[in-house]
């Protein structure tokens, strides 16, 4: 922990005035939300918000058809059933990434083989998920971690290979670029979260995309009691359930959409001129690298990588006490008990070289765009200098 000096340096500085997520709603969203709330169609078969939207989502990400539903996890969900995933089946997965992940495998019935990444830049490679495949694999669920998009090129080459199928988790992604094409269209099936701290979010929600007609319809299904588009309402050829998104959260997100683009420039500026600074001051701190291929990092997350033999716990409270708020990120992903019994863990030699010495920048510190670094760089020039920062060196 800090002692009492650096606790009381870091008082005076801590009333640092950062953006709070999500941001103040607009006017557009005031007058949808209340034009949707007097409607009184507030379910998404009474109203159309929720059809616009998905529809406005898939455009935005060049993909034909967009689905909503509840959550990021759930979206994961009938992304595999829709894939005709279940018990008996693999679906490797990296161990960077969000609990969803196996937890959305798990409701399916099938397996998830959790893989190791990139030491790099922390996604899944062609290798890495070679390691992983087994007569069992069925898809490689890919994350577009922080915003930073999977090297897309050499993991579809794989998959057409094995003939593996390719849901993207988008999550964290929103507008994200690879190859300047959106993420979203790259593989089978891609899902997206409207979770509170997610780039575009109304509390809660979840949509997925695809190109796929039958996809599409197969997933609109599952999310609708096992109904189809324009069938009976008691007609329930597939197996489905009511996962469906409402009204006022799609009013509350379609006004997001011609913002996002905005906000996306807005955190690239803050990370383009810590960039800079950090090249400057020298520090023992690096920005983690984007894939080949990258052409936006959507920066949803800004992910800080120490140089070795760094405290890390003891720096995340120095940062915290010095005013910049900053998470540890994922623990590895095959520890936690409740999942531990029920996945295949591989073996994660290049992630565990790195892992300790990864630090989180959130997404509201910088939406406070160029002018959140000269407190970004003040606070990590104090910590890493002080001689607690790096014990072990
Ligand atoms: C947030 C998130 C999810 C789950 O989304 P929810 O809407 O919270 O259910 C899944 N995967 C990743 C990578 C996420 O960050």
């Amino acid at each position: 922990m800090p002692d009492v000096a650096t606790q009381h340096e870091a008082r005076s500085s801590s009333a640092h005035d950062w953006p709070t997520w999500p941001p103040p709603i607009d006017d557009a969203q005031r007058d949808a939300v209340l034009r949707v709330l007097e409607s009184r169609r507030w379910g998404s078969h009474a109203g159309d918000e929720c059809e616009r939207f998905a529809q406005e989502f898939a455009d935005h990400h060049g993909v034909r058809h967009g689905v909503p539903v509840v959550n990021g996890t759930v979206a994961l969900f009938v992304a595999l059933r829709a894939l005709g995933i279940g018990p008996g089946d693999e679906v490797i997965m990296p161990s960077y990434t969000f609990i969803a992940c196996p937890t959305a495998t798990l409701l399916t019935g099938a397996i998830p083989v959790i893989c190791d990444v990139s030491s790099e830049h922390l996604h899944m490679t062609a290798e890495t998920i070679r390691e992983a495949i087994s007569e069992r694999t069925k898809a490689i669920m890919v994350v577009h971690i922080a915003g930073s998009p999977a090297p897309m090129d050499e993991i579809r080459e794989l998959a057409r290979e094995h003939g593996l199928r390719i849901v993207e988790d988008s999550a964290q992604a929103h507008g994200a670029h690879y190859r300047d094409t959106p993420v979203g269209g790259l593989g089978d099936i891609s899902t997206f979260s409207f979770q509170s701290s997610k780039a575009m979010t109304a509390g809660e929600g979840g949509l997925m995309l695809t190109d796929d007609d039958i996809l599409a319809e197969k997933m609109w299904s599952i999310t609708n009691v096992g109904r189809s588009r324009g069938g009976a309402w008691y007609a329930h050829d597939e197996l489905g359930w009511n996962l469906r998104l409402t009204e006022l959260q799609a009013a509350i997100l379609r006004p997001w959409l011609p913002r996002l683009e905005g906000e996306i420039a807005q955190r690239e500026r803050f990370v383009t001129e810590l960039q800079q600074q950090l090249d400057g001051h020298g520090l023992p701190v690096s920005i983690v690298d984007d894939p080949e291929g990258t052409t936006r990092n959507s920066r949803h997350l800004l992910v800080l990588r120490l140089a070795a033999g760094a405290d890390r716990e003891w720096i995340a409270s120095a940062l915290e006490a010095a005013g910049l708020p900053v998470d540890l990120g994922y623990p590895a992903l095959a520890s936690f008990g409740s999942i531990r019994d029920k996945v295949i863990a591989r073996p994660t030699p290049r992630l565990d070289t790195v892992r300790d010495r990864l630090l989180w920048i959130r997404q509201a510190q910088m939406m406070a765009g160029a002018d959140g670094v000269p407190h970004t760089t003040r606070a990590l020039g104090a910590v890493l200098r002080d001689e607690r920062a790096f014990p072990h060196q």
